[in-house]
C-alpha cells in the first residue's frame, strides 16, 4: 500500500467527500481530497445551508403580519435583499473555513484544483500525476436547464443565491423540491412568483394528498400554480423577459428560474480514461459497496444519482470509509429515509406514499388529521397543517409518517427513528403528548380515515 502516494484520493469536497476522506484519516488512512470550487460543495455553497436561510428570511414576512394580532405594532416592514444576500454569503464563507479546519485537523491534504483520473491508481492534478491505492469520485451534480428558445436567460439555484438585484416577478419552471422551495422563498421576499409545471400536480413521488394539500397552500400564499403547463420560449423585452408558453400563454417577469432537476457531474473526470462504466443518464454505476467496475475506484452521492440528499452521501461516505480502511463489509440502508421539503408551509416525510403502501399492504389502514395551527387561531391567516399515518392493518406496524405543516422537518425526524425501530400504532397510542404542540396529534389519532381492506 504505501508504493502509492496516497490510501485514498477524493475527488469532490461536497457533503460525501468530505466525510469520507475525514473519516478515512481518522482511521489512519494518508488521504487527499481536491475541490476546483468551493469546499463543502451544493448543499453548503448553493444548496440546502443558504435555502435554509432565505427560507427563514422569507418567513418574516408572514410573521410581522401575525404579530399584529398578539399586540406588536412594527409600522412598515422594509425588506433589503443585499443585506440578507450578503449575510448569507459571509456565513458560507465561514462555513468554508470550517470545512478547512475540519480536513486540516483531521491531516486531509486539500488540493484546491481540478482532478482527473489518469488510470485506475492515477491521479492529473494540474501539471502533476499523483498515484493512490484508492479513488473515490464524489463530484455531486449540477442543474439541468432544458432546452427551450431563449434558456440563456434561465437562472438556477446555482444564480439564485447571488442576485444583484431582488426581482419583482419571477417565474420557475419545474414542481420539484427547488422549484417549492424558491417559489416559498421568492414569494415571502415579496416577489410576485407563478410556478409552472409540466404535469398535473407537483412533487411527483410525494404523498397524493400531501402534494394537493399543499398546493392548496402555496396558492392561498398567493403563488399562481400553473400545471399542465410547459414553457415555450423566454426572449429579453427591455429590461424584463417575456415567456411563452406552449398553449400560447404570455408572461412578463424578470426571472426565470429552472428548477428542473440535476445531473450526475460526471463529465470530465476522466472516467473514461480510466474505464469506469456510466450509465446513460450520466450516473456512475456502482454496487451495494460504492465499488464502480474498476477495482479500486469507488463513487457515493449525487454522482450515482440514488438518492440526492445530503445525509445520504454522508452515510454513504461514512460507509466507504468503514468498510475501506476498518475492514467492515457496511451497506447504506435506503429504507425509510425521511426527508423534508422546505416550502411554506414545510413538508416532511418517511416511508411510503399511500399509493405505494397500498399495492404492498392490502389491509392498509390510513390515519389523517388536519387543522388550524394554534398560532394562527389569533390571527387571520387561513394555514393549515396535515397529517397521516399509514399502518399495516395486519400486524400494526406504522408505515409512514407524512406531514405538512411548520416545523414538518423537526417533527417527522424523531418518527423517522420509531418507523425504522418499527414502533406499532399501539406504541405510538401509548406514548404521551407533548401539549399543546402539533406534534402531539401524531399519538393522538384514534379514528383512521380509511382502511383500504373495506
Ligand atoms: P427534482 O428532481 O426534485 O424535480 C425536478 C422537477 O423538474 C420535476 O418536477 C420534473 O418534472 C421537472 N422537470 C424535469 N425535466 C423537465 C423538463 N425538461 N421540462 C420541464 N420540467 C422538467 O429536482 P430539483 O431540481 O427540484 O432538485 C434536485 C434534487 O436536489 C432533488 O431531487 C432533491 O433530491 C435534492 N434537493 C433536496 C432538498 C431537500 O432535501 N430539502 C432541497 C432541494 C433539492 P416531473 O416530475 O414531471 O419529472
Amino acid at each position: 500500500m504505501r508504493n502509492y502516494d496516497y490510501d485514498l484520493f477524493v475527488i469532490g469536497a461536497g457533503s460525501g467527500g468530505v466525510r469520507a476522506a475525514r473519516m478515512a484519516a481518522g482511521f489512519g488512512a494518508r488521504v487527499a481530497i481536491a475541490e476546483e470550487r468551493y469546499l463543502g460543495g451544493t448543499c453548503v455553497n448553493v444548496g440546502c445551508v443558504p435555502k435554509k436561510l432565505f427560507v427563514y428570511g422569507a418567513h418574516f414576512a408572514e410573521d410581522f403580519d401575525d404579530a399584529r394580532a398578539y399586540g406588536w405594532d412594527l409600522g412598515g416592514a422594509d425588506f433589503h435583499w443585499p443585506t440578507l444576500r450578503d449575510n448569507k454569503t459571509r456565513e458560507i464563507e465561514r462555513l468554508n473555513g470550517i470545512y478547512h479546519g475540519l480536513l486540516d485537523d483531521a491531516g486531509v491534504e486539500i488540493l484546491a484544483e481540478r482532478a482527473v483520473l489518469a488510470g485506475p491508481n492515477r491521479v492529473r492534478v494540474g501539471q502533476r500525476t499523483l498515484t493512490t491505492q484508492n479513488i473515490l469520485v464524489a463530484t455531486g451534480s449540477w442543474p439541468v436547464v432544458p432546452p427551450f428558445p431563449g434558456n440563456e436567460h434561465a437562472i438556477t439555484s446555482n444564480e439564485a443565491f447571488y442576485l444583484d438585484e431582488f426581482p419583482k416577478r419571477v417565474l420557475i419552471i419545474g414542481g420539484g423540491y427547488i422549484a417549492v422551495e424558491f417559489a416559498g422563498i421568492y414569494a415571502g421576499l415579496g416577489a410576485q412568483v407563478t410556478l409552472a409545471y409540466r404535469g398535473e400536480l407537483f412533487l411527483r413521488g410525494f404523498d397524493a394528498g400531501i402534494r394537493r394539500f399543499v398546493a392548496d397552500e402555496i396558492r392561498s400564499k398567493g403563488v399562481q400554480l400553473r400545471f399542465d403547463s410547459r414553457i415555450g420560449s423566454v426572449e429579453r423585452r427591455g429590461s424584463g423577459l417575456r415567456c411563452t408558453f406552449e398553449d400560447g400563454r404570455n408572461l412578463d417577469v424578470d426571472l426565470v428560474m429552472a428548477a428542473t432537476g440535476r445531473t450526475p457531474a460526471s463529465g470530465g473526470v476522466g472516467l473514461e480514461t480510466a474505464g469506469v462504466n456510466v450509465a446513460a443518464g450520466g450516473a456512475i454505476e456502482v454496487d451495494r459497496y460504492y465499488r464502480t467496475n474498476v477495482p479500486n475506484i469507488y463513487a457515493i452521492g449525487d454522482v450515482i444519482d440514488r438518492m440526492q440528499l445530503t445525509p445520504v452521501a454522508i452515510a454513504e461516505g461514512m460507509c466507504i470509509a468503514h468498510n475501506l480502511f476498518n475492514g467492515e463489509s457496511r451497506q447504506v440502508d435506503y429504507d425509510n429515509v425521511p426527508t423534508a421539503i422546505f416550502c411554506q408551509p414545510n413538508i416532511g416525510t418517511v416511508g411510503p406514499t399511500e399509493e405505494e403502501a397500498r399495492r404492498k399492504h392490502p389491509n392498509l389502514v390510513v390515519y389523517q388529521s388536519s387543522f388550524k395551527p394554534m398560532k394562527h387561531t389569533l390571527t387571520h391567516r387561513a394555514e393549515r397543517t396535515m397529517m397521516k399515518l399509514l399502518v399495516d392493518g395486519e400486524n400494526d406496524r406504522v408505515l409512514a409518517a407524512h406531514m405538512c405543516g411548520p416545523e414538518a422537518g423537526e417533527i417527522i425526524q424523531g418518527l423517522g427513528v420509531a418507523i425504522k425501530a418499527g414502533a406499532t400504532k399501539a406504541d405510538f397510542d401509548a406514548t404521551i403528548g407533548i401539549h399543546p404542540t402539533a406534534a402531539e396529534e401524531f399519538v393522538t389519532m384514534r379514528e383512521p380515515a380509511r382502511e383500504l381492506s373495506d
